[in-house]
C-alpha cells in the first residue's frame, strides 16, 4: 500500500480470517481433487489501487485451498491487524453451522424455456416474496443477486471460462461484517481450475 509520506509504503498488516470451511461440512462441485479446507482472508484496508480482480472500496481478498491434515501448526494468538479501514472489516469470531439449501439463479440467467416454471415456483413458495432465488446471507456456492446492475459474467482471465460464484461475504449483524452499503462481497472462481485467478465483486 502506498503512503503519502514514505515512498516505501506503510508497514504490512496482518490479514484477517473471514471464513474457514471444511469439505465434510459443505460438499459440492467447488472442491478441487485432494483439497478439503478452504480459508478466506482479507486485508481489512481498502487499497488505493487494488489489483484488477479485487473490488473497489473493499477489503482485499486472499484465499487458501489446503489439506486439513497439512495444517499442524496454529498461530495463537491470532495476529491483530495494526490498521483497518472500517470496524465492519473485522468479523467477530464465531463458528458456523452448515445448512444445505437449494438456491435458484436470477430468472434472466436461465434459458427462456425454464423461466415460466421458476416464476411459478417463486409464487408457490414465497407468499408474495421471492425466497428461493439468489438467497441472501453468507454462502458457499449458489447464485449471485443482481439488484443493482444487469447480470454480469466474469470470464476467467487465464482460460476464458465463465466464472461461477464460490463464496459470498454478506453484511450481517451477527458477524459484524459490513461491506459497501450493507452489501455483499462475492468471490467468483474458474470452474475448470481453482488455481486460475479469482474475481471479487462488491454488490
Ligand atoms: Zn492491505
Ligand atoms: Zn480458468
Amino acid at each position: 500500500m502506498p503512503d503519502e509520506v514514505n515512498p516505501a509504503g506503510v508497514p504490512a498488516t496482518a490479514m484477517v480470517p473471514v471464513a474457514q470451511i471444511y469439505r465434510r461440512d459443505a460438499p459440492g462441485p467447488w472442491w478441487p481433487a485432494g483439497i478439503d479446507l478452504l480459508q478466506i482472508l482479507w486485508c481489512p484496508n481498502e487499497h488505493w489501487d487494488p489489483p484488477a480482480q479485487q473490488a473497489d472500496a473493499s477489503p482485499v481478498i486472499d484465499m487458501r485451498w489446503r489439506r486439513a491434515a497439512d495444517v499442524t501448526r496454529q498461530l495463537t494468538p491470532l495476529p491483530s491487524p495494526t490498521r483497518y479501514g472500517e470496524d465492519g472489516y473485522l468479523p467477530q469470531p464465531c463458528s458456523v453451522t452448515a445448512e444445505h439449501v437449494t438456491d435458484f439463479p436470477f430468472r434472466e440467467a436461465l434459458p427462456p424455456e425454464l423461466r415460466p416454471r421458476l416464476e411459478e415456483l417463486v409464487h408457490e413458495t414465497g407468499d408474495g416474496r421471492d425466497v428461493i432465488t439468489r438467497l441472501a446471507g453468507s454462502k458457499l456456492g449458489g447464485w449471485p443477486t443482481w439488484h443493482l446492475t444487469h447480470p454480469a459474467v466474469f470470464p476467467c482471465g487465464d482460460c476464458g471460462t465463465a466464472m461461477t460464484l464460490l463464496f459470498t461475504v454478506a453484511s450481517d449483524d451477527e458477524t459484524g461484517v459490513v461491506v459497501g452499503r450493507w452489501g455483499d462481497l462475492r468471490i467468483f472462481t474458474c470452474p475448470t481450475d481453482h488455481r486460475h485467478a479469482f474475481q471479487v465483486d462488491l454488490h
